[in-house]
């Protein structure tokens, strides 16, 4: 089960089912009690910066959703994303070492073909000169 994180940063209070909290610009988390004796805007009583502030829901904007998601699914969802990642790149790795592979057997293959080739030439010329001086 996920640490039950999100609390008043004031008054320390944790959610209850019918309870509101805020977030403000300055990153400090309210609760309603809190926002209604002004502690947390215009001014934030924490860091003493002026704050404006968003009522943490589904409508909450998304660069700051992003930090109320169940941190069990966006791991599970950001490990899928790394791991297709992962697989894209090494099957194009593989393909690629497998054309290589296959381009040294290749060049192996021609290596074996000319030293073959070399060896006829000189038993060629063997005959030739042996040849020649008959
Ligand atoms: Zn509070
Ligand atoms: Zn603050």
């Amino acid at each position: 089960m996920a640490c039950p994180w999100i609390h008043c940063n004031i008054c320390l209070r944790l959610p209850v089912s019918n309870s509101r909290y805020f977030i403000s610009n300055c990153g400090h988390i309210a609760c309603d009690r809190c926002v209604e004796k002004k502690l947390i805007a215009p001014t934030c009583s924490i860091c003493k910066r002026d704050s404006k502030i968003e009522e943490i829901n589904k409508n909450l904007r998304e660069d700051l959703r992003k930090y109320f998601v169940n941190i069990h699914d966006f791991a599970v969802k950001s490990f899928n994303e790394v791991k297709s990642v992962i697989e894209f790149q090494s099957k194009n790795c593989r393909r690629l070492m497998k054309h290589k592979m296959e381009k040294i057997q290749e060049l192996q293959n021609t290596t074996i073909k000319h030293s073959e080739d070399s060896a006829t030439i000189a038993k060629l010329q063997k005959y030739v000169s042996f040849s020649h001086y008959d």
